[in-house]
């Protein structure tokens, strides 16, 4: 069950008013909406409280001063309507702008002024054609808004399409579904779809262990059992997750529901979404961290995404340094041994 309006809100949480006002302010410029489930995750966790509620952060031209709408240029290195391909191996398809979760920090915040678009059957078509006469790519990024909430044949269509073609060898859908509403991605016929297409990676996106409940880790598994690997994309946000202590204990529940942490990326500077932004520093202090404390398995790569579309770069805390004819390296404690280059 979907909720976008203020008075369905308050049955559940008790809104300041603050909160009341940014509601009323804020949802005409960029809009609300949550399932029911993720609501009433917000009850008892004020990490999830803001992901979800609208602030006036968003609309405060002084906070947001410096933010783009598009600053990867998704746009601009598009091949077909829906088809951006920026890395000679891999592609990305945006297959609709629907999401039952609007969270507030959302690197697409410009598709939210469009009308609900999803992908015609014909742009399936190009997008297949685009790949088939480009053998180099050989990696699918499906991603959305929820790329899971489209209408099932349409999923078939383009998966069996991708299937067919022998030099694609991964399809990754980008999915929060098992976030937001974990009981949707136990539909048998969903899960039936993803087995059969053999191909497909689940990347989906968990910000705080708030999020990784009972139903949560049965969904993931449920894709686990279906032949997917789940990993996880989580975003650094100032106020939600940006300290040691939740990072390690995120990483540490989804390592246990099997779900690999593979990137922790930098909040990119969308408009809309600046008063997340924390500083690059502190990111890789926060992953300095947790080198000390908890296996790389259970450790994502903490990446920027080049503003102007640069790509990503993944960015580790230097541990290591050359002098002269020795290396010099610092180990998990904090002490350091040199080995000779050769
Ligand atoms: C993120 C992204 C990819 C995939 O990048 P990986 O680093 O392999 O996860 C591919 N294409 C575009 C346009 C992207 O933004």
């Amino acid at each position: 069950m979907i909720v976008r309006e203020l008075e369905r809100v308050r049955e559940l949480l008790h809104l300041t008013p603050e909160e009341e006002k940014a509601f009323k302010e804020v949802v005409p410029v960029y809009p609300f909406s949550s399932t029911l489930y993720y609501l009433k995750l917000a009850v008892g966790s004020s990490p999830v409280r803001k992901m979800l509620l609208p602030s006036l952060k968003e609309i405060d031209g002084e906070v947001q001063k410096g933010g783009l709408d598009d600053p990867l240029n998704e746009e601009g290195d598009k091949k077909t309507p829906f088809l951006t391909h920026r890395y000679p191996d891999r592609v990305l398809i945006v297959t609709t702008n629907y999401c039952p979760v609007l969270c507030r920090y959302c690197m697409r915040k410009r598709n939210w002024k469009k009308g609900t678009f999803v992908i015609p059957d014909e742009e399936i078509e190009s997008a297949l054609s685009y790949i088939r006469n480009n053998p180099r790519i050989r990696d699918v990024l499906i991603s959305g808004g929820e790329p899971l909430f489209l209408p099932l044949e349409k999923l078939e269509r383009l998966l069996t399409g991708l299937k067919r073609i022998e030099t694609v060898e991964v399809v990754r859908i980008g999915t929060r579904l098992p976030v937001v509403e974990p009981q949707k991605v136990l539909r048998r016929e969903l899960l039936e779809i993803i087995e059969k297409a053999e191909k497909v990676w689940i990347n989906t996106h968990f910000n705080h262990p708030d999020e990784v409940t009972a139903e949560a880790r049965e969904a993931c598994l449920a894709l686990l059992k279906a032949g997917a690997p789940v990993n996880n994309q989580t975003v650094l946000l100032k106020g939600v997750n940006d300290s040691v202590e939740t990072l390690e204990e995120l990483f540490r529940s989804l390592q246990k529901i099997k779900v690999r942490p593979y990137y922790l990326f930098h909040c990119d500077p969308v408009r809309g979404v600046m008063h997340f932004s924390t500083p690059i520093t502190k990111g890789l202090e926060i992953v300095r961290e947790l080198f000390r404390r908890i296996s790389p398995l259970a450790i994502p790569y903490y990446a920027v995404d080049g503003p102007g579309g640069y790509g990503k770069v993944p960015m580790l805390p230097q541990r290591f340094k050359k002098e002269g004819e020795y290396y010099t390296f610092e180990s998990y404690d904090g002490r350091t041994f040199t080995m000779a280059d050769r």
